[in-house]
């Protein structure tokens, strides 16, 4: 018998998210974001679950050469471009649009003899100050890439950094925007904007609204995954879970006052009570920061996570749950036990833990 711990993956939930991001960036073309094992979930299960997007983005070129092998025809992207000139080879055999983001990568470029015309993104950094060229050399950039006869066309990109908070003091999406649009003034070519915090805050974004903020293409992840980057729940913007993990309970314990659970003796009792014995732990991907207070669910009831997460386990309180027993099921996250929860009492976010899934644990789709 396999332990009891298994990850469900909802690829019909998938779908009805993707249609959702679309809802939300009327007219703009939508890249399905499935690096990091498609957040978890599987780079095979994330294709087909987004098999609707008008392209597939990620980070691995390896992953983007298993897609063509998977069967998918419709555009790749790489969203931080090549990391060697074997990777400009491969782009070109396997048609892989990628991003241009330093000075390093233009030169690798410029050397280069490609097979094929390559499609490029070429990168902003208005403010993230993580990878781009500034406003201010962009247009330079922007023109040694069109001198090349090796590049087939050029979209211009940025990336946001408070999209789900547009009002931030440090640097408001609006400054981000001003910034893109003062650097790309005059260039031709799509522009592609908004993560799933853009699209989600930013409902005025599609190419058909047209203004300042019309992005032709968008990039959700996370909320094609049920999650959301912050603010309202999943729930209140319309998107469903794709991953559930459950597990079940291998084992009752009736403790009395003054009884310690697990390492640390973290918990102790103040009177008579039960506790429940999860197969679950921080080697299946839990994590193992998760407080005393985290909420889990025991037969769909909701309960609460008391002592210290292990490695292989995990126990919670059964004080309102008499009728728990070993067999009974529990839901860590998912369907019933909205991610973006755990992850907070957890202080992290639903990303984290999706893409923390551990290889030990049975995937099954449902
Ligand atoms: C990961 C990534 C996204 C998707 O971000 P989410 O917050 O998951 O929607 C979009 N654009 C780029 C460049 C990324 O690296």
């Amino acid at each position: 018998m396999p332990r009891p711990i298994v990850a469900t993956i909802h690829i019909e939930s998938m779908k009805h998210n993707l249609a959702r991001a679309r809802a939300c960036a009327p007219g703009a073309k939508v890249w399905g974001v499935l690096k990091a094992n498609g957040y978890g979930h599987g780079l095979e299960r994330a294709m087909r679950g987004l098999a609707d997007a008008d392209g597939l983005a990620l980070i691995e070129p390896d992953n983007a050469v298993r897609l063509r092998e998977l069967g998918w025809t419709k555009p790749i992207l790489l969203l931080e471009g090549w990391f060697d000139p074997a990777d400009l080879d491969m782009m070109a055999e396997q048609d892989v649009n990628g991003s241009v983001h330093s000075e390093a990568q233009l030169a690798m470029l410029e050397a280069a003899r490609p097979s094929r015309p390559l499609k490029v993104h070429l990168k902003m950094n208005t403010g993230m100050n993580r990878l781009g060229f500034k406003p201010e050399q962009f247009a330079a950039a922007h023109a040694r890439l069109r001198a090349l006869p090796h590049v087939a066309d050029i979209t211009l990109m940025t990336h946001f950094a408070n999209a789900d908070e547009t009002g931030h003091p440090r640097l408001p999406m609006r400054e981000q925007i001003r910034r893109f649009n003062a650097g790309a003034a005059g260039l031709p070519g799509p522009v592609s904007l908004a993560n799933s915090a853009g699209i989600l805050h930013m409902p005025e974004l599609g190419p058909s609204l047209g203004g300042e903020l019309a992005s032709d293409w968008v990039r959700p992840g996370i909320m094609l995954y049920g999650g959301t980057p912050g603010g309202p729940s999943a729930e209140e913007f319309g998107l469903l879970p794709t991953m559930t993990l459950t597990s079940e309970l291998i084992a009752v314990q009736e403790i009395e006052a003054g009884d310690c659970v697990g390492y640390g003796s973290r918990f102790q009792a103040d009177g008579p009570t039960r506790i429940g014995v999860v197969a679950c732990g921080y080697a299946d991907g839990y994590p193992r920061h998760a407080p005393q207070d985290t909420p889990v669910l025991v037969d769909g009831v909701r309960t609460r996570i008391v002592g210290r997460v292990s490695m292989d386990m995990l126990t919670v309180d059964l004080a309102h749950l008499p009728h728990a027993r070993v067999g009974s099921k529990v839901v860590l996250w998912g369907q019933g036990m909205p991610i973006d929860e755990v992850a907070t009492a957890a202080g992290t976010i639903g990303y984290e833990l999706m893409c923390a899934l551990a290889p030990r644990v049975r995937v099954v789709e449902g």
